[in-house]
């Protein structure tokens, strides 16, 4: 037999955080080889497809030769222009499509990504906890030292930015803020957001808000841009995602948008690691942000209807839920008795009923569960049974 090698992991690899996901994986599967009817509200994944006008824009698109052949890194002007649009339509902002958009290979690409160009050994990233994943280890990649900033629900799942010593805040870099939030569902006031610019504009770091949830939201209480305040385009960047707002998860495609010398530094990691997005797809993209409004209200319908029969379902079971005023998730404390690992087991053996560790997302989240909108009405309504009965 030839020798094997045996080439270890890289460091920073080998100490990435545990998956906690993996576990309940395992235990998916376990359920579903057991023959459970498993009711999966763990997955951050729209179960609607991509509307039909989009997939309709793609077909055409793909046929054309010009597509055939490597994109831009750093996007068509078309495709920049039309978020430039949307962002204008949606938000009142003011974009110049050549040097504040970016095309991103999905808004976790851009993410990843940020940290490698602004980032040096020693610098600090803040970093919402409980939070998206990608925020601890895009900085991790990039030799970055992580500031935890908890989001604790006493302060309506803001960080406290007055409590960041000041000598981190000497040290940082970059900040990663994220509303309407994942997991928590929290959307962010104005005032926030003006406290975050001022500190940036302070010690000379970059913002980067992660606006994935812009869209999904309840009541006709829209989220506002971190970019219509004053300010916000002196000191960072909103990042966009097409994949919630339009059931594209699977195409790929978002955006980062704002300050000029950002977003030439996040291209400069592009042009150097990935060729951008597939042509048609951003074609397709253009009709996406076109779509008429009466196709997101109708989405953001039937959202709001799984998330009133579970809010109103877990609450009349005793539990104290949080009501969401965005996103597709519902986050809530677990009853007393249990953490959360030990609920998300009990459902999921007792109930069928899957839901994600809030510790998954970061120390902070433990004692908490999140619930994902992502099943029609009807599995709501028999999940919010089941756990009834489990409890
Ligand atoms: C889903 C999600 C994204 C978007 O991911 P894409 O790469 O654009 O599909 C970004 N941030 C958060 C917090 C998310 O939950």
């Amino acid at each position: 037999m030839k020798p094997r090698i045996t080439v270890e992991l890289a460091s920073r690899v080998k100490n990435l955080p545990p998956y906690l996901f993996a576990t309940i994986d395992k235990m998916k599967q376990e359920a579903r080889a057991k023959g459970t009817d498993l009711i999966d509200l763990s997955i951050g994944d729209p179960d609607m497809p991509t509307p039909k006008h989009i997939v309709d824009a793609m077909k055409v698109a793909v046929e054309k030769p010009e597509h055939h052949r490597y994109p831009s890194y750093e996007g068509m002007l078309s495709f920049r222009a039309a978020v430039a649009t949307w962002y204008k339509r949606r938000f009142d902002v003011e974009l110049d499509p050549g040097a504040e958009v970016l095309s991103l290979i999905g808004s976790k690409e851009g993410i990843g990504h940020i940290p490698l160009a602004f980032v040096e050994t020693g610098d600090v990233v803040l970093v919402p906890s409980p939070g998206y994943p990608v925020y601890p280890v895009g900085t991790l990649f990039a030799g970055g030292e992580i500031h935890i900033m908890p989001l604790w629900e006493k302060n309506g799942f803001l960080p406290d930015l007055k409590s960041i010593p000041w000598d981190v805040l000497k040290r940082t870099k970059l900040i990663y803020i994220n509303y309407p939030n994942n997991p928590t569902s929290a959307c962010a006031p104005r005032s926030f957001y003006e406290e975050v610019i001022d500190l940036a504009a302070t010690y000379n770091f970059i913002v980067c808000h992660d606006a994935a949830y812009s869209e999904i939201y309840y009541d006709n209480d829209k989220p506002i841009s971190f970019l219509e305040l004053d300010g916000a385009k002196e000191v960072g960047i909103e990042m966009h995602s097409l994949s919630k707002t339009y059931n594209m998860t699977g195409w790929r495609i978002g955006c980062a948008v704002g300050n000029s010398d950002v977003i030439a530094g996040l291209g400069k990691i592009k042009t150097n690691l990935d060729s951008g997005v597939f042509q048609a797809i951003q074609e397709a993209s253009v009709a996406a942000l076109e779509t008429d409004d009466r196709i997101l209200a109708e989405m953001r319908n039937t959202y709001q209807e799984r998330r009133d029969v579970l809010y109103k379902g877990l609450n009349d079971l005793g539990m104290k839920v949080i009501k969401p005023k965005a996103t597709f998730y519902l986050w809530t404390q677990v009853p007393a008795g249990f953490d959360s690992a030990s609920f998300v087991a009990h459902l999921l053996e007792k109930a069928g009923v899957l839901g994600t560790p809030g510790n998954g997302f970061g120390a902070p989240g433990e004692g908490y569960i999140r619930f994902a909108l992502t099943v029609p009405v009807a599995r709501m309504k028999e999940a919010v049974e089941r756990i009834g009965k489990a409890l």
